[in-house]
């Protein structure tokens, strides 16, 4: 059953009331509430055949529509000044996105101002204006594969299937964890050498945004966030290495808009393995309101604001959607 409700086509679902009921029990307002912040990286047009889970704009929309009625979204900036005031709203959610990918701006915004939600996208700055991250080399090498099994044995990288799009999937899943903890240098050259031994095929080069789509992002009211300028572990650097890193991106992003960079988020994201509790204090220290980590659960006002944690959806249709925001929501730090 599918009510539309007058002035707005977002459909009123009967089950909504008792999520919104579920959701302030566990997350009121004021000093006991719970901060849930999602996470998405890419909103594709149609369904990537290697990564059938990821959002699409008919998966995204849907979505969105369902936080909406469900949550109270705001931008992140004000959720993390609003948590440590003990001041947020209950059932609270942010909404962000990381790394700068074009289709941030072109597929996922308008969705967003369709349903007027603000979102924080979080720039690896080096990457725009045709590069390409090291896990698109990857994906996009093997997507293009030029034959069916892979010898990447001389990379220290394995033997791998990839005679279909699902094979293609689970040697990227293998191949990414590895390539992931490389130093930035040696991560780089094992990407492009990994390409040439696996395709003669050019790689995509607007994946990521030009600096005319992020100002256009920017221009929209969207949020946008430090997430360094490379996207290294930091957990692998030392204090100036990390507030450099993190810096260079903070200042470029700064320059360009013309305005403030107020949150941050990890590369990575996972506490210990990509980044250390004392690496929140130079994020603190170089100016930034609030961070946030990829530790899945809630942020409490006894939470780290510098460490505020994330969830990605998980995924199981849209049924499962809202329920699993709900479940989120009893994990705290
Ligand atoms: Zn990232």
């Amino acid at each position: 059953m599918i009510i539309r409700s007058h002035h707005t086509d977002t459909p009123t679902m009967p089950f909504d009331p008792i999520y919104r009921l579920a959701g302030s029990w566990f997350s009121p307002a004021g000093t006991n509430a719970r901060l849930s912040i999602l996470i998405y990286h890419r909103v594709q047009a149609e369904t990537d055949p290697l990564f059938p889970d990821e959002a699409t704009v008919a998966s995204f929309d849907r979505q969105m529509a369902q936080v909406k009625r469900v949550f109270n979204v705001l931008p992140l900036p004000e959720a993390v000044a609003r948590l440590k005031a003990g001041s947020l709203p209950a059932r609270a959610a942010c909404i962000t996105f990381d790394d700068g990918y074009a289709d941030n701006l072109t597929l996922a915004t308008p969705i967003l101002q369709k349903h007027g939600l603000n979102a924080t996208f979080f720039i690896a700055t080096a990457y725009l204006n045709g590069g390409r991250m090291f896990n698109d080399t990857v994906i996009e090498a093997i997507r293009r594969a030029d034959s069916e099994h892979l010898d990447l044995r001389a990379l220290d990288l394995g033997e791998h299937d990839v005679s279909t799009p699902q094979a293609k999937a689970q040697a990227i899943g293998h191949i990414l964890p590895v390539v992931k903890y490389l130093p930035l240098g040696k991560r780089e050259d094992t990407v492009a050498e990994l390409a040439q031994r696996v395709t003669r095929q050019a790689l995509p080069d607007d994946l990521m945004m030009t600096t005319e789509q992020l100002k256009a992002l920017h221009g929209a009211g969207m949020e946008i966030g430090g997430h360094t300028q490379r996207h290294p572990i930091i957990a692998g650097l030392d204090d100036t290495a990390t507030r450099d890193e993190i810096a260079a991106g903070k200042d470029w992003l700064e320059a360009t808009l013309g305005g403030k960079v107020r949150v941050f988020a990890y590369p990575n994201g996972r506490p210990v393995a990509d980044y250390r509790a004392e690496q929140a204090r130079i994020v603190e220290g170089l100016g930034f309101e609030g961070a946030v980590s990829t530790q899945y659960g809630v942020s409490t006002r006894a939470t780290d604001p510098w460490q505020l944690r994330r969830f990605t959806p998980g995924w199981g249709g849209p049924s499962r959607f809202v329920p699993m925001l709900i479940n989120n929501l009893r994990q705290t730090g």
